[in-house]
This record gives C-alpha cells, sequence and structure tokens, in this order.
C-alpha cells in the first residue's frame, strides 16, 4: 500500500526534495504546475510551493481550488502545510513554531468552497459529497497532525506553541496597527494570509491537515515596521529546522492511521 501525503511550503518554503518529479495536473478549476512527487519509503510525497517556485503568485491570486483538487484527485490523505505568521500575541517571538487548533477567517475576496450548489464530488471510499454542504469545523485543523507536528518540532528542538488562534488575511499588504490590536482583542494568537480557504477546501474533500506556522515578525504596531524580506531571511535561518521537521513528519509510521477528523 502506497500513502500519499502532501506538503505545502509557504513563503521561503520552496522545495524539499532532490530528487522530485514534476507532476502536472488538470483540475475544473485551473492547472496546478508547481507539484512535484518524491518517494520515501512506502509513501508517495507531494510538494506543492503555494507562492510558485520563486514566490510569484501573492496570497489573494493563489488558485486554492485547483491546489486542493488536485491532492484530491491525486489521492492525497494528509495535508502538511507550512505558513509564515505574524504575532499578535506578544509573549510569542520571531524564530518560533505554532501549531494553531483554530481559525479566525478575516478573508473577505476568496472563493471558500467547492460546493456552490451544483458540484459533486466523489470520493476514494465510494461516497460523495454534492449540493449544500454545511461542514462541522470545530476542529478545523486534523487533531493528529496536529499531534505530529508538535511532536517534530520538539523533537528536532525547536520552540513550540502548542495551539493557537489563527487569524486569516486577504493581504497582499500588511495589516494596521489597528487591525493588530482588534485581532489580540478577538483572542487572535498569530496572523497570516493563506490558511484561509486552504485548510477549508481540504476539510471538503476529507483530507487531513494541519499547518506549521513560523513566526516571521510581530504584527503592526507591536513592531516599528514590517517587511517581505524579513519575512524570507527568518524563513532562510530556519530552512535547515524545517527540513528536519518534514524529515521527523515522513518518517513517523502512524501517517498511515485512520482519522476521522473530516468526515
Ligand atoms: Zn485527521
Amino acid at each position: 500500500m502506497q500513502y500519499k501525503i502532501a506538503i505545502i511550503g509557504g513563503s521561503g518554503v520552496y522545495g524539499l526534495f532532490k530528487k522530485a518529479q514534476k507532476v502536472p495536473m488538470k483540475t475544473p478549476y485551473g492547472k496546478v504546475e508547481n507539484l512535484t512527487r518524491a518517494k520515501h519509503k512506502e509513501y508517495d510525497i507531494y510538494f506543492l510551493p503555494r507562492h510558485g517556485p520563486k514566490h510569484s503568485v501573492p496570497p489573494h491570486l493563489i488558485n486554492y481550488r485547483a491546489n486542493i483538487y488536485a491532492l484530491h484527485e491525486l489521492g492525497v490523505s494528509k495535508i502538511f502545510a507550512t505558513n509564515a505568521v505574524g504575532s499578535i500575541d506578544t509573549s510569542l517571538n520571531p524564530g518560533d513554531f505554532v501549531i494553531p487548533d483554530q481559525i479566525v477567517d478575516m478573508t473577505k475576496h476568496r472563493p471558500l468552497t467547492f460546493f456552490d450548489g451544483a458540484t459533486k464530488i466523489n470520493f476514494a471510499d465510494g461516497t460523495s459529497r454534492q449540493g449544500v454542504v454545511h461542514l462541522d469545523y470545530t476542529n478545523p485543523y486534523c487533531p493528529k497532525l496536529r499531534a505530529q507536528y508538535i511532536r517534530a518540532v520538539e523533537d528536532v528542538g525547536g520552540m513550540v506553541h502548542t495551539k493557537g488562534v489563527h487569524v486569516c488575511t486577504d493581504g497582499p499588504r500588511f495589516e494596521t496597527p489597528a487591525e493588530i490590536t482588534m485581532f489580540q482583542k478577538m483572542g487572535g494568537t498569530v496572523v497570516g494570509m493563506t490558511t484561509v480557504p486552504e485548510a477549508i477546501l481540504a476539510r471538503e474533500l476529507k483530507m487531513c491537515y494541519s499547518t506549521l506556522c513560523l513566526i516571521t515578525n510581530y504584527g503592526a504596531g507591536i513592531q516599528e515596521k514590517i517587511s517581505h524580506e524579513e519575512v524570507v531571511e527568518l524563513f532562510k535561518e530556519k530552512t535547515d529546522t524545517i527540513k528536519e521537521i518534514m524529515k521527523k513528519i515522513v518518517s513517523q509510521t502512524e501517517l498511515d492511521i485512520k482519522c476521522d477528523c473530516k468526515d
């Protein structure tokens, strides 16, 4: 049995495997041309840099539906994402990792679902979803994948916060200090631009999904100014740690366990 997992790389994570094969995909939502596949033991590991291999696609223009649908078509059951985020909670610092357990969706301009009333999605187990679909979203991230991420970061000696509220904005601009203050009052922990709708779409297509957030900066108003360069710079510093974390993830035998988070 070949298990299929996917790693979605955010800002600063553009390549993880040297011997990866390109897997171009066509979906009803558009083409996916950044996808590669590597083999490791009994796993097919798909890698998708969500901003493109050269960071040319901004957060609000990523074709999230095509990306997630392509992984569904390939038979991927588990998605390990990464995100660059800003710290809203000042007790969390740049360089720390966060494995969030909740989402606050502050996006306004993105297609949020596959289910527009007519679309029918078929699953490998013979079931299907169609029409008006209201999914339970009490646990937006898969608890089992979250636990795997937490253990992997601890194993490589990284500083990990084991839960947090991930606020997602449209971007591509960074937030205002007033927005960061509002997110603090709402109970936000970190702010990013890509977990919505990616995590939602993965749940709709019955894939386990969790994300490894690397804090690259404090939110606006907490630090004086924010630049994309500092985000990429911090990711460069942490590239080896992230690769180590991903190695731990793909060597964990529990990847084959069944999970009911998305049923
Ligand atoms: Zn799950």
